[in-house]
């Protein structure tokens, strides 16, 4: 099927606003593509701008295409000549060729909307011309509220509006014509809902999409293990394709968690694209949005089906926590919760007779899932997938601006970006491109820069207390012979970050024996910034823990890796638990296990006091030096370390030699 193109049809901004003479349902998919569009405020006045619309499960693109039209013209009169601009919608059938020459259009067309209802069939190529992906929601209750008063003249209450909004939109407008009020037609609409004669035309049935072949696993980065066991589970596949390895050896699938925008969605595609399988994109709650228990269960098991008929296949589940756990769920619902957790049992285990289909599950949190489903043989396989360090930063970047950045802007947006997630460093890519379009020019740095949050001072007592920190950490991993590659504190910080920034970078470790007491060293090296706030200032501050990737964090899980997995503690036992949700889960499990990390963390801590303790002159001499210059590098701390070593040293002999 040819991508559906908008004939240039225009109408005037007078007609455009005659909402009296509007449908029902015409209203409502206004009021969608506004509020889609709702902080594009210089585009929505008549502005250029390029936008792909990911229009929800329950509607087909294709009958937006008309209210994004209108919208597209609602702008100033005078300014409507100025610029072309055109809507199309592309689906799982769009032939790659189409994509090659979307160049070519979003030159042509400076007002562009791109709607899908799968981001995925959209090659990341095709997307850098676009300055950004934005969600369509379905209507608002305030919405069909106003909807039934300007387009019927009817008033609903809040019942009447709960009820209203679960019905598909299509239906209720065609219900209109004849009824009197909101009830009526309410009941008019389920009722012939319930007598199925609609149920083929619901949108759930349609097929899942695919999507092209663009990225594979290794061109991708900030994934840590998940990539690991993706691109093992490719050879896996491969292997058994071949022949050569029996089904029973190959993975049954994964449990991704991590917070939205991490990339999930991204890797089961990766992995679709590195294994050479189908990706089936499911969701838990397009399921859920198909209706009635019968309708979810029907739409669940159609998912499935697909994904054996396509095998080999990577059948990707989204929002896989919103299916519960049976042992939590509440008297009210527990009979249909029960069922569909029951519903998704038989289909994940129906899969054992059919060879070649993968589950990726991925989900926000993974707590509350019913373990049912994470037994093995199911999804056995659980990988966090955390926010990208600043590594996999500069590697998302590369990703999504794949020319014109040097090394410079690398670092500099990559160090600016902490706590961002791979999504938000997509979207700043795109903001810097149409920066840089504005300017006529290639990505420069500055459009990088103009689109970052504000960057603030920090004010002078936390540089101080910054300072005495990473001093802290430097000079207790210098004595404990742990090479540091430099110190560094910032004096600004962006408006969007909750840390200040300040780190030691340690030099990395050549391949040695590592003992109990090298781990013991990691994690006083680690509490060694709150042991030298501390000294200084009588007590420690926020920084320290909190976030992910904090000192609290790293020597808390460190401390629970010695004593779980590695052997270090009492207890022999090893715990597969790598990750920090699966560490913490395993704590809060063991009260024992707690109070024994507690005690490293304690022991860490003083033996980090002591060492601050006896190395004052040289945290003193490396804070100022970084309160002034900002950073230092490996032979001034080292000098600055050994200098007070050999004063120590000189000191103690001239004691024992005066004493003596
Ligand atoms: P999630 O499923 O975790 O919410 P998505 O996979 O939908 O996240 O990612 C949203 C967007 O962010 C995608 O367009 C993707 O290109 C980008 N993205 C996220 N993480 C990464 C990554 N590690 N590498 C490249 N792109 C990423």
């Amino acid at each position: 099927m040819k991508p559906y193109r908008m004939l240039p049809h225009r109408v005037s901004p007078s007609q455009a606003g005659q909402k009296s003479f509007m449908s029902l349902a015409r209203f409502l998919r206004r009021a969608m593509i506004v509020r889609a569009l709702r902080d594009e405020s210089e585009f929505r006045s008549g502005q250029p701008g390029r936008y792909i619309l990911i229009v929800p499960p329950t509607l087909k693109p294709r009958t937006l295409t008309d209210a994004a039209t209108r919208v597209l013209l609602e702008c100033k009169p005078d300014l409507e000549n100025l610029y072309d601009y055109d809507v199309d919608v592309v689906d799982a059938e769009t032939p790659s060729r189409w994509f090659r020459e979307l160049p070519v259009r979003l030159v042509d067309t400076p007002r562009y909307i791109l709607m899908t209802d799968n981001l995925q069939i959209i090659p990341h190529k095709s997307r850098l011309g676009f300055d950004a992906v934005l969600q369509v929601q379905p209507p608002t209750p305030a919405h069909w509220r106003a909807a039934l008063k300007a387009c019927l003249g009817l008033t609903a209450n809040n019942a009447e509006i709960d009820r209203i909004s679960q019905l598909p939109m299509d239906l209720v407008a065609l219900a209109t014509g004849r009824r009197g009020s909101v009830t009526e037609i309410i009941n008019d609409v389920e009722a012939a809902i319930a007598e199925d004669n609609l149920a083929e035309d619901q949108p759930t049935e349609r097929p899942p999409s695919r999507q092209p072949r663009t990225m594979t696993l290794e061109e991708l980065a900030g994934y840590g293990p998940a990539k690991t066991w993706g691109l093992d589970l490719a050879a896996d596949l491969a292997a058994w394709k071949e022949g050569t390895l029996d089904w029973a050896d190959v993975d049954r699938g994964v449990l991704l968690s991590g917070p939205p925008g991490t990339g999930k969605t991204t890797f089961a595609a990766a992995l679709a694209a590195t294994c050479d399988a189908q990706l089936i994109a499911a969701s838990v709650a397009r399921w859920q949005a198909a209706g009635h228990l019968g309708e979810l269960l029907k739409a669940m098991r159609h998912d499935f089906a697909e994904a054996r008929k396509q095998a080999p296949s990577i059948l990707f589940i989204d929002e896989f926590d919103s299916i519960g756990d049976r042992a939590r769920f509440g008297d009210q619902h527990a009979s249909y919760s029960i069922q569909v957790v029951n519903g998704l049992l038989e289909c994940i285990d129906g899969l054992d007779d059919r060879e070649g289909v993968i589950i990726v599950g991925a989900c926000n949190m993974s707590d509350g899932i019913d373990p049912a489903l994470l037994r093995s043989g199911r999804l056995d396989r659980q990988i966090a997938i955390p926010l990208p360090d600043e590594d996999a930063r500069q590697a998302i970047l590369r990703v999504h601006q794949p020319d014109q950045l040097d090394a410079e802007i690398l670092e500099r947006v990559a160090a600016a970006t902490d706590g961002w997630t791979g999504a938000d460093i997509e979207a700043l890519c795109r903001r810097a491109r149409r920066h840089a379009r504005k300017a006529r020019r290639t990505v420069a740095l500055d459009d990088f820069l103009s689109e970052l949050p504000e960057e603030v001072a920090v004010p002078d007592e936390l540089v101080e207390v910054m300072a005495i920190h990473e001093a802290g950490h430097a000079v207790v991993a210098s004595v404990l012979g742990r090479g540091v590659e430099a110190v560094h504190i910032s004096r600004t910080v962006r408006r969007d970050q909750s840390r200040l920034g300040g780190h030691v970078t340690l030099k990395s470790q050549p391949l040695k024996r590592r003992s109990r007491d090298n781990y013991l060293d990691e994690i006083a090296i680690l509490m060694a910034g709150i042991a030298a706030e501390t000294l200084y200032f009588g007590d420690h501050a926020d920084g320290a823990g909190a976030l992910h990737g904090s000192d609290l964090q790293m020597a808390t899980d460190l401390a629970t890796l010695m004593e779980a997995s590695l052997g270090f503690g009492p207890s022999l036992v090893y715990h597969d638990a790598q990750d920090p949700a699966a560490l913490d889960r395993l704590r809060c499990s063991d009260p024992t296990l707690k109070k024994r990390v507690d005690t490293i963390l304690q022991s860490s801590l003083d033996k980090a006091t002591d060492l601050v303790a006896a190395n004052r002159e040289a945290i003193e001499a490396i804070a100022s030096h970084l309160i002034r210059f900002g950073s230092m590098n490996e032979p001034e701390v080292k000098r600055r370390v050994s200098g007070q070593q050999n004063d120590v040293g000189q000191a103690s002999e001239t004691q024992t030699a005066t004493a003596a």
